[in-house]
C-alpha cells in the first residue's frame, strides 16, 4: 500500500494542524510555511493526487472546494482580495500529491507569479 501523504495524515489526525474549517468532504488548515498573512490549504478528504487526475465523478467535490474557499474568504473578510493557487505537477512545484488549493491573502500578490 502506498504511504500516506502528509495531508492524508492531517485529515486522519495523525499529524497536527491548525484547522479552520471541516465538513464531510474537505478540510481547511493553515499552511505550515505561510507565504502571505493568510495562507490556508483546502483539501478534499477523497484521495485525489492532483488536478490532472480528477475524474468526471469529482465534478461536485471540485465545485464544493471552491465554494468553501469563497465562504472562508468572506468569513475572514478578505475584502482587499485573495488568490487561489492549485500547483499541479513538477513544473508548478507541486510538493504534496494530494489535491489542494492554496488561499493566499493579506498582502499585494505579484503577477505574473515566479
Ligand atoms: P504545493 O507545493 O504542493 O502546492 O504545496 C504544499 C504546501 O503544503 C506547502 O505550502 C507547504 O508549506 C505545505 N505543507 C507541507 N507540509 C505541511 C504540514 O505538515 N503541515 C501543513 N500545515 N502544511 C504543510
Amino acid at each position: 500500500m502506498a504511504a500516506k501523504t502528509i495531508f492524508r495524515r492531517i485529515i486522519d489526525r495523525e499529524v497536527p494542524a491548525t484547522i479552520v474549517f471541516e465538513d464531510e468532504h474537505c478540510l481547511a488548515f493553515q499552511d505550515v510555511d505561510p507565504q502571505a498573512p493568510t495562507h490556508i490549504l483546502v483539501v478534499p478528504k477523497k484521495e485525489i493526487p492532483s488536478l490532472a487526475a480528477v475524474e468526471p465523478q469529482d465534478h461536485a467535490i471540485l465545485g464544493h472546494l471552491l465554494m468553501v474557499i469563497s465562504r472562508l474568504a468572506a468569513d475572514l473578510q478578505l475584502d482587499q482580495g485573495f488568490r487561489v493557487v492549485c500547483n499541479t505537477g513538477p513544473d508548478a512545484g507541486q510538493a504534496v500529491d494530494h489535491l489542494h488549493f492554496h488561499l493566499l491573502a493579506g498582502r499585494p500578490l505579484l503577477w505574473p507569479p515566479g
